[in-house]
Formats: structure tokens, C-alpha cells, sequence
């Protein structure tokens, strides 16, 4: 009898009696050096009995195939959760399962047994290795393909938003500059003329022109500090109450013309003194605050409250608005994220829906990130006809001690020598 010939004369049944035989020494064996873990190894002895019963039936009808549905589900299961890091688990678990049978077969079996068995199994495995071998490669390429699709998408937007920045900016700044061209002009006729008219009004007018200018400059510099991460805080004691009672004040002129309510709550923690960059904060809440105000249509309100969180004061800066989409919400926050049409872009800072350069959420984001923060908002969603309203979440850390490195050091010092002195 010779090895080539030998598997035509093993016959199914014989076959059929060994696999029965190498059963729980396979199941254990292959069970216990493949699945770490108790709850890994229960889900997965139950697939490897279902893996098992398809190789025995396999063998029985001579059909490989029989294995693909376990084959397919197992390297789709691993597939799409692990692809990033180990993207052929599946094929290593077969090459490691062939060297596992050919560990218990000549352990349990007799030589010959062994041999009929591994002239019987191996192709299947062979089989069921390149089935799978051939699915992870796809699904590898095919995941391969949408990351670089992804990444192609961004660079497109972000190449986009780069223009409509660039567009949007200089529409933005051409706006005071023919203002103030235009005030310029004015006063230059009427100086010509030698007519005696006060120049006020003219010098008004001009003067609104540089601050918005100013405002727009200042913004674009505050980004670019937050992008390099050179945002100076200047931490000093201040409660939130105040900055909101500041805030208020500032917008009161505008509210007041366009009938908004602004509905302040005092809540808890609103008086605690905390340590922050008062500027800086009242700088990011200004923002919110003017959104809520210019998304806001005439007659509605906008409700400032808060509350106290382990280790932080939320202040909730909710309005009537228009909302913003779930779409939106999600770029919003980000550097050109939100600019719209560039031909909706105006200076108006307060005006209903007076688009802006889209930079004050970035800013007041990076503000709040450089003090440990974090900024949100929640909306049902865009829609200027039943105004859903917008809620912007402000998230301020409550320290209550200075950051100051020299003061925090003193305080470490004083620290350290009253535990020494409580511990003697
Ligand atoms: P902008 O200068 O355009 O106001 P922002 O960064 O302040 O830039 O805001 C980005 C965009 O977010 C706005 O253009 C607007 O579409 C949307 N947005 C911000 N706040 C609100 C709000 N309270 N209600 C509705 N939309 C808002």
C-alpha cells in the first residue's frame, strides 16, 4: 500500500469514526490556545462545534463548500471590527487550527489514523484558507479603497472651505472699506466744498467701518493663535454672574430694538469664584450670545442659565431661533467649517441671520479647550418657520485655586509641610 493510493481505500464511515475520536481533545486544545478569556471561549467552543460538525460533513460528502457559511461569517465578524489593526486574523486562525490537528492527531491517533485524517482534512483547510484568505483580501481593499475615498473627500473640503475662506474674508473686509471709503469721500467733497458742516456723523460712520474691521482682523489672528496653540490665558478670579451681567449689558442697546427678550437666571454657581481668563471667556460667550441673537427673529428670547457639575459651572445659552441642523451642528465648530454662501455674508454683527466670517464658534471653542472646557450645542434641527431654537452648552472648569506655576508651587510647599507636620 502506498500514501498515494491509501485515502481511496479509507472510507467515510472510518474517517467519520476517527474525526468522532480527536473531537475532545480538538475542542479543547483549539478552544483553549485560541480564545483567551471565559466569555470569548464559551461564544467561541460553540462555533468551533458548528466549525467541527461542517468539517465532519465535508469529509462525508467530499464537498468543501459546506464550510463557506462558517468561514464567511467568521471573517466578516472580524472583518469589520478589526480590519485596522490585525486585517487577517481569520487566516492566521486557520493555519494555526491545521498545526492544532496535526497536534492532536499524532498525540490520540495511531500513525495511520493520523495520516487518513490529515489526507482527509487538509484540503478542506487548504480550502477554507483560501476562501477566506480571498474575502479578507477584498474586504481589506475594499476598506482600503473608502479610507482613501474618505481622505480624498476631506482634502476636497478642506481645499473648498480654503477658497470660500478666502472669499468669504475678503468680502468680509471689502464691506467697512468701502464704508469707510465711501465716509472718506464724503468728507473730502464736503471739505472741498468749504462747507461749515460738523464732520461728526461722517467720523461716526468711519469709525464703525475700522472697528468691524478691527473685529474681523482680531478674529483672524485669535484663530491662528488657537490653531498654533499660543493662546495666552491670563487667569484671574471672577464668578460667571459677572461676565453674563457685562454681557448683558453690551447687548441690551441691541435686544431692545429688536424686541428679544434676554431672560437671566440665577442659578447655582453663577456667584462661585472661580479662576479663569475673564476676557477670554466673556470673549467665547460673547459669540454665543451674539449668535443666539442674530439667529434669533424678532420678538423672541434667549435664556441664559446654569448649573453646577462636578468640577465645573455649565452655562446654557438657549434661544428661540432658527436651529441648526444636525448636519451643521457637526462642522459648526470647526475652522471654515460653516460658511455658507458667500453672498449671504454681510458685516452685521447682530442683524437677523447677518452671516459673519464663521469664526466666532472655532474661537470660542479653542477658548474653552485652552481652559480644560468644552463647548456644545443641541437643536432639533434648521428650520425658520417653527424655530426650534438652538441650546449652546458652555463648560467652564471650576478651579477654585490659581494656575499661577509659582502659586501653585507655594501652595504645594505649604501642602506637603502640613501633611508632614499632621502625619509626626
Ligand atoms: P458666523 O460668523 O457665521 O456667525 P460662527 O462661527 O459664530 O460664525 O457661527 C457659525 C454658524 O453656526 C453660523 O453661520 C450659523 O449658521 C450657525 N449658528 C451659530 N449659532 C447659531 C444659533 N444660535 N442659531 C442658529 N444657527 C447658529
Amino acid at each position: 500500500m502506498t500514501y498515494s493510493n491509501m485515502p481511496k481505500k479509507v472510507t467515510p464511515t472510518s474517517i467519520q469514526k476517527v474525526l468522532a475520536k480527536i473531537r475532545p481533545a480538538w475542542m479543547a486544545r483549539v478552544g483553549h490556545e485560541m480564545a483567551r478569556g471565559a466569555e470569548v471561549r464559551a461564544d467561541f467552543e460553540q462555533q468551533l462545534e458548528r466549525f467541527f460538525d461542517l468539517l465532519q460533513q465535508s469529509v462525508t460528502t467530499g464537498d468543501s463548500a459546506w464550510m463557506d457559511s462558517i468561514l464567511l461569517d467568521w471573517a466578516k465578524s472580524s472583518t469589520e471590527t478589526d480590519l485596522e489593526e490585525e486585517p487577517y486574523q481569520i487566516s492566521f486562525l486557520i493555519n494555526r487550527m491545521i498545526a492544532l490537528t496535526i497536534q492532536v492527531a499524532r498525540e490520540t491517533l495511531t500513525k495511520q489514523q493520523a495520516l487518513d485524517l490529515l489526507a482527509a482534512v487538509v484540503p478542506i483547510y487548504t480550502y477554507g484558507l483560501e476562501v477566506v484568505a480571498r474575502y479578507e483580501m477584498e474586504t481589506r481593499v475594499a476598506h482600503i479603497s473608502s479610507e482613501m475615498e474618505k481622505v480624498q473627500q476631506r482634502m476636497e473640503r478642506v481645499d473648498k472651505s480654503k477658497s470660500a475662506f478666502i472669499s468669504v474674508a475678503a468680502h468680509e473686509l471689502k464691506t467697512p472699506i468701502t464704508l469707510i471709503e465711501g465716509y472718506a469721500s464724503m468728507m473730502d467733497d464736503l471739505l472741498q466744498q468749504g462747507t461749515a458742516t460738523s464732520l461728526d456723523s461722517l467720523l461716526t460712520g468711519m469709525n464703525t467701518g475700522i472697528d468691524r474691521l478691527r473685529s474681523i482682523v482680531d478674529d483672524m489672528i485669535d484663530v491662528s493663535m488657537i490653531d498654533n496653540q499660543l493662546l495666552q490665558l491670563n487667569f484671574q478670579p471672577t464668578q460667571v454672574a459677572l461676565m453674563v451681567e457685562a454681557l448683558c449689558l453690551e447687548v441690551a442697546t441691541t435686544t431692545r430694538s429688536r424686541k428679544l427678550t434676554l431672560d437671566v437666571k440665577d442659578f447655582d454657581g453663577n456667584k462661585q469664584w472661580i479662576y479663569i481668563d475673564a476676557a477670554r471667556m466673556m470673549q467665547a460667550m460673547r459669540n454665543v450670545l451674539n449668535n443666539a441673537i442674530k439667529y434669533t427673529p424678532d420678538g423672541g428670547t434667549i435664556t441664559i442659565d446654569g448649573r453646577t457639575l462636578s468640577g465645573f459651572i455649565e452655562v446654557i445659552i438657549r434661544d428661540t431661533g432658527i436651529g441648526i441642523s444636525a448636519e451643521d451642528q457637526a462642522v459648526i465648530f470647526e475652522k471654515f467649517g460653516q460658511l455658507g454662501n458667500v453672498e449671504l455674508h454681510s458685516s452685521g454683527k447682530t442683524k437677523f441671520k447677518g452671516g459673519g466670517p464663521g469664526l466666532g464658534l472655532p474661537i470660542a471653542r479653542g477658548i474653552l479647550e485652552a481652559h480644560g472646557g468644552t463647548i456644545w450645542v443641541e437643536s432639533e434641527g434648521h428650520d425658520e418657520k417653527t424655530n426650534p431654537g438652538s441650546t449652546f452648552h458652555i463648560l467652564i472648569p471650576a478651579r477654585i485655586e490659581s494656575t499661577d506655576p509659582k502659586m501653585a508651587k507655594l501652595f504645594d510647599t505649604l501642602g506637603k509641610n502640613n501633611d508632614e507636620k499632621v502625619v509626626e
